[in-house]
């Protein structure tokens, strides 16, 4: 039974809890984030969540403990109650993880069968097969996950809500080359790029997790941070091996707090792109990050150029150190 609580607790960390009904807190110590108080009324925040140590605690009404001490506190149920609707909870997580993991396979054995998904990565400058398993990245050609998904016991309905169908039905993406992103060794969304007419850039429904290949790097001493996952791949391939993407400029508390935990410094490595929009998320972020004690540095690249343009227009790996090197505060 201890055990069984205790591995309840770790696979389902009380701050993913609270965030999926809809608490919002902001990061208030390296361990911690402080926000209003689910279990009494109140209007300045008091309720501290610790992500060490997995606990809560409100200076408001004194209330304080685990994820089953919340909620049998919030929904006011006994011990064996709160485990039971935890149970319960994971159970329909497990099967969208599942799902997502199925999902992730299928596109990764379509890779190699569709000419037009190899020919983009080449165009894009990832030819390293070794890295490509690696990364799991696959193709979706559209039109064939679901019959796929559907053959392997996955209902309908949980294919709806996983995002992976649009609401006609038919599979949701489309001539993309997918990533499977994943936090703990889990699943939990898939990004993918289209390589037609579609719009760019497309996540399924929910999470984005942490940083991309945070668990890789998170006990380097120098962590170099990308917006996107070609620059990523791109840096991978030039034999960088201290690389994270954030997915974007703007960072979730979740990636931001990632940052925060530990001794680093951050190589903030955005696109430098006409509009400066790159820039300008790079320089807030560092405000924000050295508000939290972290060390960073903006990396420079030349105008017009992200980390996967870089290398494609023949920069190489001793050029990129340069601009590391060279790299200000
Ligand atoms: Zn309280």
């Amino acid at each position: 039974m201890g055990k069984d609580v205790e591995e309840l607790k770790r696979r389902w960390p009380l701050l993913d809890y609270l965030r999926q009904h809809n608490w919002t807190g902001r990061p208030a110590s390296r361990s911690e984030f402080v926000g209003l108080c689910p279990l009494h009324e109140e209007t300045r925040p008091s309720f501290y969540v610790n992500v060490r140590k997995n606990v809560f605690y409100c200076h408001g009404c004194g209330q304080g403990g685990d994820l089953i001490r919340f909620i049998q506190l919030s929904r006011h149920l006994s011990f064996r109650q709160s485990i039971a609707c935890i149970e319960a909870q994971t159970s329909v997580s497990d099967d969208s993880a599942a799902v997502l993991e199925h999902a992730a396979v299928f596109y990764q054995q379509q890779l190699e069968h569709y000419s037009e998904a190899t020919r983009y990565l080449n165009r894009r400058g990832l030819y390293d097969a070794a890295l490509i398993r690696e990364l799991c990245i696959g193709y979706a050609a559209g039109g064939s996950l679901r019959r796929y998904l559907t053959a392997q016991g996955h209902s309908f309905d949980l294919l709806r809500q996983a995002g992976l169908l649009n609401a006609r039905g038919s599979d949701a993406f489309y001539q993309r080359i997918v990533f499977p992103l994943s936090q703990t060794g889990h699943i939990v969304n898939l990004y993918g790029r289209s390589i037609g007419s579609g719009f760019a850039h497309r996540f399924l429904p929910g999470t984005k997790g942490g940083l991309y290949a945070w668990e890789k790097v998170r006990h380097r001493p120098e962590v170099i941070l990308v917006e996107g996952l070609f620059d990523y791949a791109a840096l991978r391939q030039a034999g960088f091996p201290n690389v994270a993407c954030s997915l974007g400029t703007h960072l979730n508390a979740d990636q931001f707090q990632q940052l925060c935990q530990g001794e680093r410094t951050v190589y903030l490595t955005f696109d430098v792109d006409q509009n400066q929009s790159g820039q300008q998320a790079a320089e807030q972020l560092a405000h924000r990050l050295g508000a939290h004690g972290v060390s960073t540095r903006r990396v420079l690249l030349p105008p017009g150029h992200d980390p996967n343009s870089f290398f494609l227009k023949g920069g190489d790996a001793q050029q990129f150190q340069s601009l590391v090197e060279a790299a200000q505060p």
